[in-house]
């Protein structure tokens, strides 16, 4: 309907049409409004609502203990990257970062502007370093990693155990894809634009006792504390990114939550890893099984990358779209987050199957 492709963009990325067609249902006239939720002073009782219920949903959805603030913030994950550090540790104070990818490694490089970074484990984008191999620091402020390294797709299974050392993780490309425990994390962000809403919103969970040590020559929107005390609103804030995630919340509380969800998440990747492997090697995924993501399946046919290229513009007349790898590593990737539905998996897989027969 509505002449939708199967979009497996990395981000922006797909939206469940529900949502979408709820949003355009509301555009005009938002609930006897008068008018869009863009439109509307943040400061008004309607947006209030708003951004209330998005939190409510989304501390539902991921059991938010009563000690987490939820802040939705702009800037992207990229400007957590620096937030963090910023907020989080002095001048001169070590910080542990896991480099996993390319996310984890920006986050590290933006890191040691602003403090001493110590690479506490290095993985090779097919496998991820075990917990029992990082070298971390007996005085760092907090541990960072990336939950999903979207480009690379290698995605960990379970939470680190850092002991009682503060663990920061970024889920930009697999928050609420999956149940977390949040209490065993400092702080958890996440780019809005992969797996919940519309670019332009951060979503920042944050441990109580970590608001309020920001460096007094941060800049004033870096600082988390004044975003709490403002309940996000110390400016104006991405008030439609935010209305839209809060749809999108609101979706899965009353689909059941995230143990649905990351079961449907388990099948739909299942559908693509078992046709990469039935495929005997026209097609490879370079990602150790054990750690393979949930959301972003890279994959090569490694005998010839004129295949690769006839494979995305084919998939692309047949429906399915954005199937490129990153620019950094050329083949192929499906991005699968949450919105994307089963269907969309299964027309891919049985695509690699043709295609393949075709050019076996
Ligand atoms: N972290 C991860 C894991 C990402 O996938 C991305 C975006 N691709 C970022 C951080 C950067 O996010 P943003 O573009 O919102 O700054």
């Amino acid at each position: 309907p509505h002449g939708r492709v199967f979009n497996f963009s990395a981000g922006p990325a797909v939206l469940p049409v529900d949502v979408l067609e709820r949003a355009q249902a509301e555009l005009l006239n938002w609930h006897g409004s008068g008018m869009s939720i863009m439109e509307m002073s943040h400061r008004g009782k309607e947006f209030e609502s708003v951004i209330q219920k998005a939190e409510a949903d989304l501390r539902t959805l991921l059991n938010i203990p009563s000690n987490y603030k939820v802040l939705f913030l702009q800037g992207g994950a990229s400007t957590q990257f620096s937030m963090i550090p910023l907020n989080l540790a002095k001048a001169g104070e070590t910080v542990d970062y896991v480099v996993t990818g390319a996310w984890s490694k920006k986050a590290a490089e933006e890191a040691a502007k602003y403090c001493k970074v110590n690479i506490a484990a290095k993985g090779d984008n097919k496998s991820l370093p075990p917990v029992s191999s990082w070298k971390l620091s007996p005085d760092s402020r907090y541990v960072h990693y990336c939950d999903n390294e979207t480009i690379g797709g290698v995605e960990f299974k379970s939470v680190p155990d850092v002991g009682d050392r503060v663990l920061v993780s970024d889920m930009s490309s697999n928050f609420i894809s999956k149940p977390i425990d949040v209490s065993k994390y400092g702080i958890i962000y996440a780019g809005a634009q992969k797996n919940v809403g519309p670019a332009g919103v951060t979503i920042v969970i944050i441990r109580e006792d970590l608001v309020g040590a920001c460096r007094a020559e941060a800049p004033t929107m870096l600082d988390y504390k004044i975003h709490v005390e403002n309940d996000s609103m110390y400016n104006t804030p991405p008030c439609w990114a935010i209305y839209v995630c809060g749809l999108v919340f609101e979706k899965l509380v009353k689909l059941g939550g995230l143990d649905a969800m990351q079961e449907l998440n388990r099948q739909k990747a299942a559908i693509l890893y078992d046709a990469i492997a039935e495929s005997k090697g026209f097609y490879n995924s370079p990602v150790d099984p054990a750690v393979r993501s949930l959301m972003n399946v890279p994959f090569t046919i490694p005998s010839s990358p004129d295949l690769e290229k006839q494979f995305i513009k084919e998939a692309e007349k047949a429906g399915m779209l954005q199937l490129k790898g990153h620019r950094s590593v050329g083949g192929m990737r499906a991005s699968i987050y949450n919105a994307m539905p089963i269907e969309g998996v299964q027309k891919l897989a049985l695509f690699m199957k043709e295609f393949h027969a075709k050019h076996a």
